[in-house]
């Protein structure tokens, strides 16, 4: 299919995709392939309008009913699934196998809330006061601003949306001015879903089309009770001092530096694949992306030549394409980013294999590139940087503490891994001494986590958690009550006080 037919099947009319002035290109030849209207401040304002109205009827329907809802959009999503995911591929680069997982994933959540919708559970609470009972509920909270990034451009949504709707909370999308058309194709399916359910309010699911400045009038609203922003970690220190000064609740996803350490008792084999998949992936342009390898000194020139070989036998290219791996890096700004990047690593004493630009030919106007792999004498200031495009750093150790403190030696602390079959190792990297990352693997890479488990990373990475887990507390309000059924009235602590 090409790009005018992908747009089609996703329910878009030309009208739409010429109506204004956001231009989108897609990173697989660089061409143009919409420019859509933007939303105002005004009527980003009003759909926050909206979205307070909405939420006035939409927390009086009973959480199992929500849950339904929830459960028809994870059924639109499963029809619509081969048409999303090339969508996804289409507007941010990534190979249309991992497309269609990000789709999955939106449906895994969608499950999830489905069975949440009827455990929103709180605490029965011992009261110190005879003929008292406490007890502890969650409430809806308000209306949910989401702020995407470009490389998940709709998994990240769905983890919050699929929450926030049962939890009660109507949603305003701000996806990344880079992909909005996946977000589009998103909202016209919850239309969709929303048009035939008697109980969805208007204004219940929105999206605001824009670019930062559009996040700020959600970040900015009082009227948002709560904003998750998913994105770097320069957009994190915005959002979050905006949303602290005004005491809005605050979800945050940012940046990650994640790493692997292989010590000497690891399966090679396995290893080697995971390296291979975490660090290449989506073009290294994921926040789990492995960064940073750690290996022992005596399996490193085992470990280095294969390494080396099967990035050289990588096939880069046309992500709609079966059997391509890595697609293109999203605009030439990042390809840039990975240029200066590596030159910093050279400099730095690094030696480096990959880095090329490649299919200049084919595809002038967009930016593939050869993953690279730089070996450093040491973890210096540009690999304790982000930089978000295909580049492993590797690094020798020789003993596992000086392996952890180099592993949790950057600002970052999203995802981690070790691999060893050593259970002395295993453990003591996910002990308190270990990892200090959200997430902590062993014996798989940092990057691809499923439903189910709290996604997210400490320090630089937010302190956000999402998707699995309690991550549902994020998206409610904590209400404490003390019911007394004596026909006395004894006060906490003993205190006297007769009238
Ligand atoms: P980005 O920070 O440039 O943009 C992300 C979103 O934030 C966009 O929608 C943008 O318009 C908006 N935005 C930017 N500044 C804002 C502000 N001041 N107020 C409100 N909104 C603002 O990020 P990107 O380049 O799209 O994505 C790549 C980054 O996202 C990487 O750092 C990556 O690690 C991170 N990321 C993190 C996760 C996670 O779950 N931790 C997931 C995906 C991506």
């Amino acid at each position: 299919m090409n790009s005018s037919e992908i747009l089609k099947t996703s329910g878009f009319t030309s009208a739409e995709l010429t109506a204004g002035t956001l231009v989108v290109h897609t990173p697989i030849d660089g061409s143009e392939i919409a420019s859509l209207k933007m939303h105002s401040t005004d009527d980003v304002l009003q759909m926050v309008g909206k979205g307070v109205d909405a939420f006035s009827a939409w927390k009086a329907v009973p959480a199992p009913r929500r849950g339904e809802l929830v459960r028809l959009l994870g059924n639109e999503l499963r029809a619509e699934k081969e048409n999303l995911g090339r969508l996804v591929t289409l507007e941010c680069g990534k190979i249309y196998q991992e497309g269609l997982g990000e789709v999955q994933e939106m449906i895994d959540i969608c499950d999830l809330a489905v069975g949440l919708s009827r455990q929103l559970y709180g605490l029965t609470i011992a009261s110190e006061r005879p003929g008292h009972s406490m007890r502890e509920t969650w409430h809806p909270m308000g209306v949910c601003g989401i702020i995407t990034a470009f490389n998940f451009p709709v998994a990240p949504w769905c983890w919050n949306a699929a929450l926030a709707l049962v939890c009660g909370d109507p949603v305003i999308w701000k996806p990344s001015e880079k992909t909005p058309l996946t977000a589009l194709a998103v909202q016209k399916i919850c239309d969709r879903v929303t048009a035939n359910f008697a109980e969805a309010p208007d204004g219940l699911i929105q999206t605001v089309i824009g670019e930062r400045d559009a996040g700020e009038v959600l970040t900015a609203s009082r009227d948002v009770a709560i904003v998750s922003a998913t994105g770097s970690t320069r957009m994190g220190h915005a959002v979050g001092a905006k949303l602290a000064e005004r005491f809005g609740r605050c979800i945050l996803e940012l940046g990650g530096n994640n790493a692997m350490i292989v010590t000497p008792s690891a399966d090679l084999e396995m290893a080697l694949r995971a390296v291979v998949f975490s660090a290449v992936g989506t073009a290294g342009q994921r926040c789990t992306t492995l960064r940073r390898l750690i290996v022992h000194e005596s399996i490193y020139d085992q470990l280095l030549p294969r390494l080396k070989t099967a990035y050289d036998g990588l096939p880069i290219g046309d992500p709609l394409k079966d059997g391509i791996l890595v697609g293109p890096l999203i605009d030439a700004q990042a390809q840039g980013g990975m240029d200066s990047a590596l030159q910093q690593a050279v400099a730095d004493g690094g030696t480096v294999h990959g880095g090329a630009h490649v299919h200049k030919g084919a595809f002038p106007n967009a930016a593939y590139v050869t993953p690279a792999i730089a070996e450093m004498p040491a973890q210096t200031d540009i690999v304790k940087h982000e930089t978000f495009a295909p580049i492993l750093y590797v690094i020798k150790y020789s003993d596992l503490d000086q392996a952890i403190a180099i592993q949790n030696g950057v600002p970052q602390g999203l995802s981690s891994c070790i691999f060893s079959t050593d259970v002395r190792e295993t453990e003591y990297f996910l002990s308190a001494v270990g990892s200090d990352c959200g997430i902590a693997n062993v014996n798989i890479g940092p990057s691809g986590a499923e439903i189910g488990g709290a996604f997210g990373g400490e320090k630089d990475t937010g302190g956000g958690r999402e998707s699995g887990s309690d991550a549902w507390r994020g998206y409610m309000r904590r209400q404490t009550n003390t019911i007394n059924y004596s026909r006395d009235l004894p006060l906490a602590q003993g205190i006297k006080f007769d009238i």
